[in-house]
């Protein structure tokens, strides 16, 4: 097994990608018609049967679904909303772009979402809005968050970047809150390129999220020519471009997803026999879309850190990467907010044992042997050296 070391590369992610979406496009491009029109439309609609929700509006991308989302609830300057502090940057800034202030919450460690009782201590007279990150696909505690929701009168816009398909207590992921946005850039579970979508069942925040996307324009039924400037929207549509490939990636998210659920299994099945790994945990209640596999490592039983677990990993030809840097260790958000090291620690020691694997529906057997093999050979090593000291 080891005479693969510095032959296989097993790159942390490779977009499944072919011939229906390479004949998609061209289909497009013979048609004359590129930007937003028909194709867009039939994503939309197929987008929206496949979650069960009434809407489904298509835009550049997943930070402008965020964004738009935020928007039509009619969140603005000083007003608060609750975000996990373990999420990317977007999810903050959107709320950002339009003046309201980002309140980064700690996170409950057996998911890594946003604590709820920590987002409850957090809430002021000023708090609007709650948005739980599904990281990785695992969902949030939804039930609880309705609850403090309702309690407080908040709105929920759940970041369901890393959520297709999801489920909490049999209900699709975009179909429970309000507003939902996903996310479709290259290395999400459906891609096109860059892109997003905005879920509701709620036919005037459809429609303000629809008129948000394209400069606030309102059609005239009078003539072809006519239409009305009402508001300041947005330059955020996708295009019949990209929404052919969507269609061709929608055709495969059941078996793209499949693939995904089986190599976690794989590894599942074998790291779980390392005292020194802890494997990702589903409640019952919840399906994951498997977008990430966090790997978390018991530090105490390894003589080295995070960091150079994955250079280790590098070294036998394994990609892997980590998700997230908390947001309140960024510079940006010290600066602009106050916030220190010290401030959400739940998510800063997670932070510190975690990395994602490569799980992507295209990969090969002997690839995922090679992941499953380094892992074993990187923390065997490191578990004895660990061993080692502590006799010593
Ligand atoms: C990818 C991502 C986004 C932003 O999506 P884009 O399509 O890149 O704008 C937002 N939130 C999370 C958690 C993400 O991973």
């Amino acid at each position: 097994m080891s005479s693969l070391v510095g032959t296989l590369k097993v790159p942390f992610h490779r977009p499944l990608t072919g011939d229906e979406e390479i004949q998609a496009v061209t289909e497009v491009l013979r048609s004359g018609w590129l930007t937003t029109g028909k194709k867009t439309a039939k994503f939309e609609q197929r987008f929206a049967e496949y979650i069960g929700v009434r809407h489904a509006i298509a835009v550049s991308s997943g930070t402008a679904a965020l964004h738009l989302s935020l928007s039509a609830t009619g969140i603005g300057p000083v007003d608060e909303v609750l975000i996990p502090t373990t999420t990317f940057t977007a999810t903050a800034q959107a709320a950002m772009y339009l003046g309201a202030r980002p309140v980064l919450v700690d996170i409950d460690p057996a998911t890594m979402n946003l604590s709820v009782p920590d987002a409850a201590r957090r809430i002021t007279p000023r708090t609007r809005a709650i948005i739980p990150v599904h990281l990785g696909g695992i969902p949030s505690e939804m039930a609880e968050i309705h609850d403090l929701a309702e309690d407080h009168g908040l709105r929920v816009i759940e970041d369901a970047a890393h959520a297709l398909p999801s489920a909490y207590r049999g209900k699709c992921i975009g179909a429970i809150s309000e507003l939902t946005a996903f996310s479709f850039y290259a290395n999400k579970t459906l891609t096109t390129g860059e892109g997003g979508m905005v879920t509701t069942d709620n036919d005037d925040l459809a429609a303000r999220v629809r008129k948000l996307r394209l400069h606030g324009i309102t059609r005239r039924l009078g003539a072809s020519w006519d239409y009305e400037v009402t508001e300041m929207g947005f330059k955020y549509n996708l295009t019949d471009l990209q929404s052919a490939i969507g269609l061709a990636q929608l055709d495969k998210c059941d078996a793209m997803d499949s693939s995904r659920k089986q190599i976690a299994q794989r590894y599942s099945a074998a790291f779980s026999q390392f005292a020194q790994l802890e494997v990702p945990a589903v409640a019952p209640d919840r399906k994951t879309s498997w977008h990430l596999y966090v790997l978390r490592l018991n530090l105490e039983e390894l003589r080295i850190d995070r960091h150079r677990f994955i250079q280790e990993l590098e070294a036998r030809g394994v990609g892997a990467s980590v998700h997230f840097i908390p947001l309140h260790l960024h510079s940006f958000y010290q600066a602009e907010f106050g916030y220190r090291e010290g401030d959400l620690p739940a998510s800063e020691r997670e932070f510190r044992r975690s990395l994602s694997l490569p799980i992507f529906p295209g990969m090969t057997n002997q690839e995922i042997e090679h992941v499953i093999w380094a892992v074993g050979e990187v923390t065997q090593l490191w578990a004895r050296e660990a061993q080692k000291i502590r006799s010593a």
